[in-house]
């Protein structure tokens, strides 16, 4: 088991697509354990082969600090549910991170490390993570999810992307229609997200001001 070095933008390995695994044979398991070291390393939420250099279809992601990292081979997404947008950084883009637009969840299909066919449906930061990694085994980077005006922000180096569990909810009373609505902005935001949605609570509240 060894830390494999992991290649940053602009590196062409980054831009390009990653093949299928035909079979889970000695070098697959020994990229798999190798990504999940270097993947605990780094302090990183996931890693696509393309990462290392390996153009073979496998991801890692580690869900939670407390479980295990899990390696994800021939991943694929069946279905993409909702819009958000999240925070996002990439061990390739050291000291960067952005503003994407992301699916509220996905559905997924891929093969286990024993061989076995599994299906999932994730959200929050497994959805995200899902996504992320396996644009990298089609050679596309975070940046390309860019919101239009938004650009890549740099970050200290010791910060570590973090989300917080928060609803954020407005209600609007509109007086001279005698409605009101209640608008739930996000369930769980970065901090950049938790800004944007302070905006807007603040931009509702003049609203609410300008009906009394
Ligand atoms: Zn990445």
């Amino acid at each position: 088991m060894s830390i494999r070095p992991i290649l940053t933008f602009p590196n062409s390995i980054l831009r390009k697509r990653a093949e299928p695994v035909k079979k889970i044979d000695d070098d697959i398991m020994n990229l798999i354990k190798d990504m999940k070291h270097t993947l605990t390393e780094a302090s990183g939420v996931g890693l696509a082969a393309n990462q290392v250099g390996v153009l073979k279809r496998v991801i890692v992601i580690s869900n939670a600090p407390e479980s295990d990292i899990v390696a994800y081979i021939n991943p694929e997404i069946t279905n993409r549910k909702g819009k958000r947008s999240v925070s996002e950084g990439c061990l390739s883009f050291p000291g960067y991170s952005g503003i994407v637009t992301r699916s509220i969840s996905v559905s997924a299909r891929y093969i286990d490390e024993a061989g076995g066919k599994i299906k999932i449906t994730a959200s929050d930061l497994l959805s995200q993570a899902l996504e992320h990694e396996i644009d990298h085994l089609n050679g596309i980077l975070f940046l390309d999810h860019l919101r239009d005006h938004e650009k890549l922000s740099s970050v200290n180096p010791e910060y570590r992307p973090h989300t917080h569990d928060i609803n954020v909810s407005v209600k609007v009373q509109d007086n001279k229609n005698k409605s009101e609505y209640n608008k739930k902005l996000y369930t769980k935001v970065g901090i950049d997200d938790l800004k944007i949605a302070l905006e807007r609570a603040d931009i509702l509240k003049d609203l609410e001001q300008s009906n009394d």
